[in-house]
């Protein structure tokens, strides 16, 4: 069959001839779509590193052990940066009704976020779940998961957990549901953030209201957490580069018995950290341009571009870390 096996060869040649850009539109897929799964595939490389969840932030932490919610507070590295990408929201829940930071002349240490009984809560990160206990006189069903870029979560009030201690857990998957134990009037989420032991406000680095994060990293510039009411409003104003303010005031009235129940949470031990000026970089985005960055970091153009060497028509791309302030 002579024919045939001419056809063959002849078929053979004329593939390998083709441009690429003729094999995208036999392979019936648009020709662009070759530059964008490349660009998939260098994002995917950078970020998506083979992490070892079975002892999280083992760097950083002295220890792994399932006694108590709190961490000896240790020493941070200077200028540490908590990777808030990978993250999911812990509540689809967009209402926050009680903020961080004083309440009643004590400090509340995490968010409150309205979610009704049996709503599923999601860990917000990869991680490994380190405390699920009972505190009667506080949290209720709770639970504490340690993450990779070295937070610990802590979601309380919960009327069940759906993990156990030790269990690797990955962001999003569901780990408990909402309700209203330990001492909480009404259902809600009690939701804190903590760095080796410190807490951070966690609308500094979640935005429930818009349920994103603040930014891709969070700084921790000379080991110190900025907490205290005056530069929490100055962080968020400079971390973020959506909208800065995150958190709504109290839609409930909250009684003076769960005002002092939060409060019991808390480690009141914990120093008001100090007012201190901290650099903010800013990771660049699809899309974005020097005009828009310099807008939502409260720089003109020219600032943006002289804090980092840049002229107005200069190309960025995404990945690259500016100075934005
Ligand atoms: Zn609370």
């Amino acid at each position: 069959m002579p024919n045939l096996k001419h056809t063959i060869i002849y078929m053979a040649v004329s593939v390998m001839s083709l441009s690429a850009t003729a094999q995208d539109l036999l392979a019936n897929r648009a020709p662009s779509d070759r530059k964008l799964t490349d660009l998939k595939a260098v994002k995917i490389n950078n970020t998506k590193a083979v992490i070892d969840l079975s002892n999280p932030a083992g760097d950083i932490y002295a220890t792994w052990d399932n006694t108590s919610a709190l961490v000896a507070p240790g020493t941070l590295p200077a200028n540490f940066k908590v990777d808030l990408r990978g993250y999911a929201m812990p509540t689809t829940s967009r209402k926050v009704t009680s903020k961080y930071g004083p309440r009643w002349g004590k400090q509340h240490k995490g968010l409150d976020i309205k979610v009704y009984m049996g709503d599923t809560i999601y860990a917000a990160f990869d991680g490994k779940v380190r405390i699920s206990k009972f505190n009667a006189g506080g949290w209720g069903y709770y639970l504490v998961i340690r993450h990779p870029n070295g937070l610990e979560t802590l979601y309380g009030h919960l009327s069940r957990q759906l993990v156990k201690e030790d269990q690797i857990v990955r962001a999003g998957q569901p780990i408990g549901l909402g309700g209203a134990t330990g001492k909480a009037t009404g259902t809600h989420l009690h939701f804190e953030t903590r760095l080796l032991g410190q807490a951070i406000n966690p609308a500094l680095l979640f935005d429930f209201e818009s349920q994103d994060v603040t930014g891709d990293f969070y700084v921790v510039k000379n080991g110190t957490i900025q907490n205290s009411k005056k530069s929490a409003v100055a962080s968020t104003l400079q971390v973020q580069s959506r909208e800065p303010e995150t958190v709504t005031l109290a839609d409930r009235p909250q009684t003076q018995a769960e005002a002092n129940t939060e409060n019991q949470e808390t480690n009141p031990d914990t120093p008001e950290p100090t007012a201190q000026k901290r650099e903010v970089t800013y990771v660049v985005k699809d899309g974005d341009n020097l005009f828009r960055i310099a807008q939502n970091h409260g720089l003109t153009l020219d600032q943006l571009c002289r804090l980092n060497g840049l002229k107005p028509n200069s190309l960025i791309v995404r990945g690259q870390v500016l100075k934005c302030s």
